[in-house]
């Protein structure tokens, strides 16, 4: 898409799930100027630092730019091998290893900065190929409890709404979601229109006095792990003072009746409910009756929901109160999964999880596997949940899994139990790792490494938190001999036997995942959203002008911004389901030994595991080093100081910060940045800490509750 008049390049950025469209112009340094897209209907030009950044990020320094064979466990010496050598070398342990034990003994663990088009391949060649469904990314750690929410919920996983309805709201409801630094481009959007209508009310769940609570009208600081008493607590109150709407809930739902039967077991009193979340009783209530009393209401939820051992109840108890009153499928409301990653929503479009099938279809229903092997004319086709991520890296420790193919993702940084992780890749047989940066924590353990093209250089689409497909578009040229990951996946695929991935252009991957989507869906028991029907049949000139467009697109029809306007839901009945939601506390609690509790997340200007937003000074500026931030009590009573370095211990490991106060940190909670790493620095993977425990149904770590002491240096 290179304009004559300006030589700029219209891509999308590389970080968050707000997708934000980014105009690349080439600088006569060799440099690019990076600017947002203002014809982008996310963003409309703006940028956040990380994204104005993005130009920083993309030199050469520290690349992976050769495919390299590690001869000696534990050594720092790589040898320079070419394409062909590499990639016969994994093919043929990989070859031995299936023989002898099994499709389920290899894995991949791949990552939401993949391209849709990376992910398809991947997706493709383990459940359709190997015959194995351990393929597992990176997103588990992110948004996979809102995914089995909607599942739930839906009937498939759906997101009702668009960025647009945040407009359209008069109550926006943020719950575990620090949206001013994370998403921050949805959070001005909020903004610019809180300053046109004041009357908008903001209202900020959140444990902690985050940067988004200085918009809000109202924050609530739960207690941690507390939001299922929240809504319970709303959905019978709700219900106790007739907010209902009765005849959507007889149309278009099922199953009210247990949901609040469950939710008045302990949350039919708000005092109850007040005094389990540690908040006042007149703010429970203030935002008990302006919910009830206002009709367009968004409830945007992210980490602070998913990433617990009850996550995918939360979403679920959340969903419950925007079904009891119709509060879904119209302008300016609905409940709003906002997810982390560029690209998390495209993996889940083609089955990038472990207990999914391509195409939002089911592994474990018969005729959906059916109908995704006769379309890939595939040899078998796996018929069971594989490995989710903490489960994987268990399955690699006990010798199950023997050979390991990590992309674009740092799991011995990122994952929970993070020394268990490495523990895990120093006994795999075969660890591979496709990526952009030569030495990472993970890339370490990597026996072969092969380099993958990165941002600015890659090609293919990404799909945001409202469901809007857009292009990544190659403004660069290829460093090194740096390859696509859909390239090298197919590569291997050819090199394993496999037919079906003579891919030569991320437009051919695309067509066949469009046609996929489309595959025989008149034959379906309920029609399927996510159906890009209307997009197949593209060549590599339309491919390339493509226009950010969300779904569903179905062939004939038109892109469509907001679901379920007809009240038709993806169950076979057409209706949507009240998950019945019982409260629970997390996983593991404080005790003498580890009194207070660990709260993990991300800072403003530092992305995942700072592979890449690590390089740049500017964005270095905002926050230099790790940090504990923790109430100024705590640290008087555990004996350590602001500005001096403590130790954080919890059951799992060990890391070492400076101590800060002001981060809004109630009594008894300590938080601590995902993104520093032990090539920053040693000792700083806050990983170590975090409790490997996850939410038994979509198997998402729980990041933001994890026991830990900590003491002085
Ligand atoms: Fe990139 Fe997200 Fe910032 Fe937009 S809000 S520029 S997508 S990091």
């Amino acid at each position: 898409n290179l304009s004559i008049a300006n030589l700029s390049v219209q891509t999308t950025c590389a970080y968050c799930g707000v997708g934000c469209g980014v105009k690349a112009t080439p600088k006569a340094d060799g440099g690019f100027d990076i600017a947002g897209d203002t014809d982008h209907p996310a963003n409309f030009g703006r940028l956040c630092v990380k994204g104005s950044a993005l130009g920083d990020t993309i030199s050469l320094k520290g690349r992976l730019l050769y495919p390299q064979v590690r001869d000696e466990r534990g050594s720092d010496a790589t040898r320079r091998v070419d394409w062909d050598t590499a990639l016969d070398m994994v093919a043929d342990k990989w070859k031995a290893i299936i023989a002898e034990h099994g499709p389920d003994a290899v894995a991949l663990y791949v990552s939401g900065q993949l391209l849709t088009e990376d992910y398809y391949v991947a997706n493709k060649l383990m459940k359709g190929y190997v015959g194995s469904a351990n393929i597992d990314t990176n997103s588990r750690l992110c948004m996979s409890s809102a995914v089995a929410g909607h599942k739930r919920a839906f009937g498939e996983d759906l997101v009702p709404v668009s960025y647009e309805d945040l407009e359209l709201a008069d109550m926006i409801v943020l719950v575990g979601s620090n949206a001013a630094w994370c998403h921050p481009i949805l959070f001005q959007r909020i903004a610019k229109e809180k300053e046109k209508r004041p009357e908008l009310k903001l209202i900020v769940v959140d444990p902690r006095r985050t940067a988004t609570c200085e918009l809000a009208d109202l924050h609530l600081p739960v207690k941690p792990g507390t939001d299922v008493w929240l809504f319970n607590g709303l959905l019978s109150y709700l219900s106790r003072i007739g907010a209902v709407d009765p005849d959507y809930v007889a149309a278009h739902t099922n199953g009210l009746d247990a949901a609040l039967a469950a939710a008045e077991v302990d949350c039919a009193d708000p005092a109850a409910v007040a005094k389990a979340c540690k908040i006042s009783l007149g703010a429970l209530m203030e935002f008990y009756e302006g919910f009830a009393a206002t009709a367009k209401v968004i409830t945007g939820f992210s980490m602070g929901v998913n990433q617990s051992s009850a996550g995918t109840d939360k979403a679920n108890a959340i969903i419950n109160c925007h079904l009891i009153g119709g509060r879904i499928g119209k302008p300016g409301m609905g409940p709003f999964s906002i997810t982390g990653q560029p690209n998390a929503m495209g993996g889940r479009e083609v089955g990038g999880l472990a207990n999914m099938l391509a195409a939002h279809m089911d592994l474990e229903k018969a005729e959906h596997r059916e109908v995704v092997q006769t379309f890939w004319e595939s040899p078998t086709m796996a018929d069971k949940g594989g490995l989710k991520a903490v489960d994987l890296f268990h399955a690699i420790e006990a010798g199950k899994v023997k050979a390991v193919w990590v992309i674009a993702t740092n799991p011995v940084v990122s994952l929970p139990d993070a020394d268990q992780v490495r523990r895990a890749l120093a006994k795999c047989e075969l660890v591979v790792a496709s990526d952009i940066i030569q030495n990472t924590d993970t890339n370490a353990f990597a026996d072969v490494l092969l380099p993958a093209l990165g941002w600015g250089e890659k090609d293919g689409t990404v799909t945001n938190s409202e469901r809007r497909i857009s292009r990544q578009r190659a403004f660069q040229s290829a460093p090194g001999e740096a390859r696509a990951d859909w390239w090298i996946l197919s590569r291997f695929a050819q090199r394993m036997g496999y037919t079906g991935f003579g891919f030569d252009s991320a437009a051919e991957v695309f067509d066949e995942h469009a046609r996929l989507s489309a595959y025989r869906n008149e034959l379906h028991d309920v029609p399927r959203f996510f159906d890009i029907g209307g997009l197949a049949g593209m060549d590599a000139k339309d491919f390339d002008a493509m226009e950010p467009v969300q779904w569903p697109f179905r062939t004939g029809g038109s892109p469509t911004a907001r679901l379920f306007e007809d009240g038709r839901y993806a169950h076979p009945d057409g209706k949507a389901r009240f998950i019945a939601t019982a409260t629970r506390a997390p996983a593991n609690l404080p005790d003498e030994d580890y009194p207070l509790t660990l709260n993990t997340g991300r800072v403003r200007d530092q992305w995942h595991t700072m592979t890449r937003t690590g390089r740049s000074a500017k964005l270095a500026d905002h926050i230099p080093e790790s940090f504990i931030d923790m109430h100024p009590g705590d640290a008087l009573i555990h004996g350590v100081r602001e500005g001096e370095l403590a130790r954080v211990t919890s059951k799992w490991g060990a890391m070492v910060a400076r101590v800060q106060h002001g981060g809004g940190i109630a009594r008894g909670g300590l938080f601590i940045p995902i993104h520093w790493n032990n090539q920053t620095s040693s000792d700083a993977r806050v990983g170590a800490l975090v409790n490997p425990v996850v939410d038994p149904v979509s198997g998402e770590p729980e990041f933001k509750h994890t026991p830990v002491r900590i003491e002085q240096f």
